[in-house]
């Protein structure tokens, strides 16, 4: 095989050149990831893809965590709240359920008091006391006259 490329003028003399089945094979193996491989414009859009992917991550772990102690933050209003104003008169109103005795929702932080026991592995946030039901329903006004 004669190489016929001209640099300059002059023609490259003929090599003749030795090569191992192993190493063709790791040659081609070479060019092929190089034909696959992105130009370098390419580069740049997964670069900026692998980056907004990285912050919109962040962002939603910053959010899931904002989220986390917002309820954490719920959960501790409700638990030191006294549901009553500053002049001890009550932020409640009674809500009527269709069975049963239904619950004070406090109109301040939420808190939703129920008498009688939690249910069974009960995990949400409602306050089971059934004595400070009795009391708490005492100052409750029917809830026609009650105003937030
Ligand atoms: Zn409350």
């Amino acid at each position: 095989m004669k190489n016929t490329d001209n640099y300059k003028g002059q023609t490259m003399p003929e090599q003749g050149i030795t090569i191992t089945q192993e190493a063709l094979k790791e040659m081609m193996v070479e060019a092929i990831k190089a034909a696959r491989a992105p130009n370098s414009v390419e580069q740049m859009q997964i670069d900026a893809q692998v980056r907004e992917s990285k912050q919109a991550n962040e962002n939603r772990l910053k959010l899931s965590q904002s989220v986390a102690d917002e309820a954490k933050q719920r959960k501790w209003n409700r638990n030191v709240c006294t549901h009553k104003r500053a002049d001890g008169t009550t932020r409640l109103t009674h809500i009527q359920e269709p069975n049963g005795p239904g619950y004070l929702l406090c109109l301040w932080n939420q808190c939703k008091i129920r008498p009688g026991a939690a249910p069974k592995n009960y995990q949400g946030d409602d306050i089971y006391d059934t004595d400070k039901f009795n009391e708490l329903i005492q100052g409750v006004r029917s809830s026609s006259e009650i105003l937030i």
